[in-house]
């Protein structure tokens, strides 16, 4: 995003020397999704994925999908999204949405990759679409997870990670602190949403990658184990989910 367009190498410097082996950075329409591939190009250890964001479904025509299906055979394409639904901002209407989404679903399982879903103000509607497009063979996270433990429950058993955002660090977010001790383990990642949603201390300021050694700290906290079990774990999964070298 044009946030990081002044300093964005000394963005993926700090990342790295903040032990953030990876970075996964994100498609929301066509001409970010093709630069998301041109910076994975150039950096080892940045992946992309390809996708159209809910807040964009107007321009999820054939034709960009096609073109999305092109792009998406990239060896440095490592899954679909972000798709889903976002009912919060509801940029375009429910129904494109949703006619985006199940596309995109059906794209994402014939690539065979997996799907990295927005859901906002939608849990009902997209574990709807989702349970129709089930099973998920190359599998899934929720990202930005926002729902309470019954909602994650319902995700975990669509065999989904969970994806935990900065927003744990904030004081009022106990439903979300309760998920992220309750999640097993082995279904957890974090992520940074950047430029959104950096965690505490840094709250409302530009997020970055190596911001997310606070969102760890905070989730090792409330599970009461080391970071460095969290960091482990995490790094694991990501791996494993993104089928990442
Ligand atoms: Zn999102």
């Amino acid at each position: 995003m044009s946030d990081y367009a002044d300093d964005l190498d000394a963005v993926i410097r700090l990342a790295h020397e903040s032990h953030i082996s990876t970075i996964i950075t994100i498609g929301i329409d066509l001409q970010s999704s093709a630069r998301a591939i041109e910076l994975a190009q150039a950096h080892d250890r940045i992946y992309a994925t390809v996708g159209i964001h809910p807040h964009e479904a107007k321009t999820a025509t054939k034709e960009t999908l096609d073109k999305l299906n092109v792009l998406a055979a990239n060896p440095k394409v490592v899954g679909y999204g972000e798709i889903g639904l976002d009912y919060a901002k509801a940029y375009a209407p429910v129904d494109i949405q949703k006619t985006a989404c199940r596309a995109q679903l059906q794209l994402a399982k014939a690539l065979n990759l997996p799907v990295v879903i927005h859901d906002r103000d939608a849990h009902e509607d997209i574990l709807t679409l989702l349970k129709e497009h089930a099973p998920f063979p190359a599998g899934g996270v929720m990202h930005c997870f926002s729902g309470d433990w019954q909602f994650a429950e319902e995700i975990l058993k669509l065999g989904f990670y969970v994806s935990i955002p900065g927003i744990v660090t904030f004081k009022n977010a106990t439903t979300l602190q309760q998920v992220a001790r309750q999640v097993p383990l082995e279904r957890l990642v974090i992520e940074t949403d950047g430029p959104f949603l950096a965690p505490v201390p840094y709250r409302g300021k530009r997020n970055t990658p190596s911001l997310l050694l606070y969102t760890a700290e905070k989730i090792a906290e409330l599970r009461d184990i080391p970071l460095t079990e969290v960091a482990t774990a995490t790094t694991v999964n990501a791996k494993n989910l993104f089928k990442l070298p």
